[in-house]
């Protein structure tokens, strides 16, 4: 018996005649389940029809990793990605032959949800570790090194602080007073800028909180929660009266290895490293062919340009048996509808998405306005590409890794239009191997446009950003020449904003799901923007939904 219509014999129930059958070792766990539940149709089942249907909504990370963990269950699943192209915000394609991340290039380690999902698919042996993960801050008018001792731009080690040259000798000095003055209370969630102004003063703020948060968010420290954005840090920063202190107490001893900046991801990424190693990591295809690997490896149906465009639930579902479909997707466009019934759904979209999904769910209002309160941010990733010989190094041919950084952030106070830089190349140095024999190395530099409220910038045609992106490069770092080529991935509507009062707005939105049955979400609009984040969620709302399915679908 091959393909997928495996028919096996449901022996213990009246009515269910035996078609065939094959040894217990052989019989999928999933058939095992519900001939253990005694479920058959017409003396037979077909598990293609038979099994219930989860559909899950978005094939971004979160979307594919909630089809990957429901692979085992006595479920069909189906995932609808409305764009033509899976993996939301994870994309790689080349630049001048070299294959480079469009969108998220690194996860974290120091979680273990990333990674395992890497191992699980089978890519652990593809992991990269950076070259070098040191950073620095472009500010009053040079390269600086970011301070080591800081966790998420909040410094432990003033006099390092100080010696970096970050802030001006009167920030610095105002900063120190942190160590003094008495406890700063604090009523609720708050701006981070507001917190770690106070304590601190402006400059830190400005010069390290801000441009650390907008590399996470493209959000700003005047808007984002401190509760959402660093919850550790909240929660030390209550048992300490100095703010480096609480923040020193989360971080791991000093040690000589420099600090990673980057990833999108908040506050568990401590300005340390991991034992022996970087606390990132990436793949050698880049971290863009994980969706692939991971929609294969799920065996869900994995469709693509199938946008949902409404979901309701069945006709009489109420007061309906608990074995019928609850829900009903509308997919495609209005020309070319498919309707798709589903015993439980999972919605890995962002939040606007999801709130128009929601419209017309009886139960739903409470999320669809929270959802409507948690704003985007978007942004543009310039990409270029430049023989090793355009950067002035310490000899001939030594290019960018000259400088000794893995890339630098930008204050928004400084006025550029680029908030981060990556020097991939350094950074990821199986890049910089991949230049095609013979041919001069190449360096790869990834530049980063667009905090929120900065749309209009990113109105520019492709051509000005990227040469935007070029001179203010130059102005960095010397670079001598143009590109040899260039790329620009936009991302509109990106980055989710954890604004003051986040954390309640997602309990909103989790206690209104709560209520509707085979209903669960995901991604990262809810407990943190990293990877390894929207992996914890998508894991949670395979759980939520094989619960349900398995609980009698109250
Ligand atoms: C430029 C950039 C760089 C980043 N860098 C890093 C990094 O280095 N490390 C890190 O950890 N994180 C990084 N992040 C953050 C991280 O990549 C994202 O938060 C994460 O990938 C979001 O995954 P998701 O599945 O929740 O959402 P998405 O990736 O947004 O996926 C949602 C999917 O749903 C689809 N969709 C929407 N509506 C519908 C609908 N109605 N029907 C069907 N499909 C629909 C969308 O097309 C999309 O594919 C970065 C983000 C950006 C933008």
């Amino acid at each position: 018996m091959g393909g997928s219509a495996a028919v096996i014999t449901i022996a213990h129930r009246p009515g269910c005649a035996p078609v065939t059958s094959r040894p217990p070792g052989q019989v999928p766990r999933a058939l095992r389940y519900w001939a253990r539940r005694g479920i058959c149709q017409a003396g037979e089942m077909n598990p293609s029809t038979a099994l219930p249907h989860v559909v899950i909504v978005g094939g971004g990370i979160a979307g594919l990793a909630a089809a990957f963990f429901l692979r085992d269950e006595p479920v069909r699943v189906t995932v609808l990605e409305g764009s033509p192209r899976l993996g939301g915000k994870l994309s790689v394609s080349e630049v001048a032959g070299v294959p480079v991340d469009e969108g998220a290039e690194a996860l974290l380690v120091t979680r273990p949800e990333g990674t395992g999902l890497i191992a699980e698919v089978g890519l652990a042996s593809d992991r990269m570790a950076p070259g070098t993960t040191s950073s620095a801050i472009w500010t009053l008018g040079a390269l600086r090194p970011l301070p080591r001792r800081q966790f998420m731009g909040v410094p432990s080690d003033l006099a390092e602080l100080a010696r970096s040259g970050v802030v001006s000798g009167a920030g610095a000095a105002r900063a120190s007073q942190d160590l003094d003055l008495p406890p700063t209370t604090r009523d609720g969630d708050v701006p981070v800028a507001a917190f770690v102004g106070a304590r601190f003063g402006a400059e830190v703020v400005d010069r390290l909180v801000d441009p650390l948060l907008g590399g996470v968010y493209a959000g700003r420290s005047s808007d984002l929660s401190f509760d959402a954005t660093m919850p550790a840090l909240a929660a030390a920063s209550r048992r300490y009266q100095s703010l480096a202190e609480a923040a020193g107490s989360l971080l791991p001893p000093p040690s000589p290895v420099a600090v990673p900046v980057t990833a999108g991801e908040q506050d568990r990424a401590p300005a340390g490293t991991r034992s022996g190693g970087s606390v990132f990591t990436s793949l050698s295809g880049g971290l863009g062919q994980l969706p692939a690997v991971l929609a294969k490896a799920s065996g869900a149906e994995v469709r693509t340009a199938a946008m949902t465009r409404a979901l309701s639930p069945m006709p009489g579902a109420a007061g309906a048996p608990a074995t019928g479909p609850r829900w009903r997707l509308t997919v495609g466009s209005a020309a070319v509808e498919e309707v798709i019934d589903a015993d439980a759904v999972i919605l890995a979209v962002p939040a606007r998405p999801a709130a128009r999904l929601l419209v017309g769910v009886p139960g739903a209002s409470a999320a669809i306005t929270a959802f409507g309160e948690i704003s985007y941010a978007s942004m543009a990733i310039v990409t270029l590409a430049y023989p090793r010989s355009a950067f002035p190094g310490a000899f001939p041919g030594s290019g960018l890794a000259a400088l000794g950084w893995s890339g630098y952030l930008v204050p928004a106070v400084d006025g550029r239009a680029v908030k981060a830089v990556t020097f991939s190349s350094v950074k990821w140095p199986h890049l910089a191997e991949a230049t095609a024999p013979g041919a001069e190395p190449l360096e790869i530099v990834r530049c980063s446009v667009g905090r929120i409220g900065e749309e209009a910038l990113l109105q520019r045609a492709d051509e000005e950003l990227a040469a935007l992106a070029a001179a203010e490069l130059a102005a960095a770092t010397g670079v001598n020449g143009a590109p040899v080529a260039h790329r620009v991935t936009r991302w509109g509507g990106a980055l989710p904003q954890y604004t003051v009062g986040h954390l309640d707005r997602v309990a909103r939105i989790r206690a209104a799901v709560a209520t509707l049955p085979g209903l669960a979400v995901c991604g990262a609009a809810y407990e943190g923007v990293g990877i390894p984040a929207c992996v914890a969620t998508a894991r949670a709302a395979a759980n939520q939904v094989t619960e349900f399915l398995r609980g009698g679908r109250q």
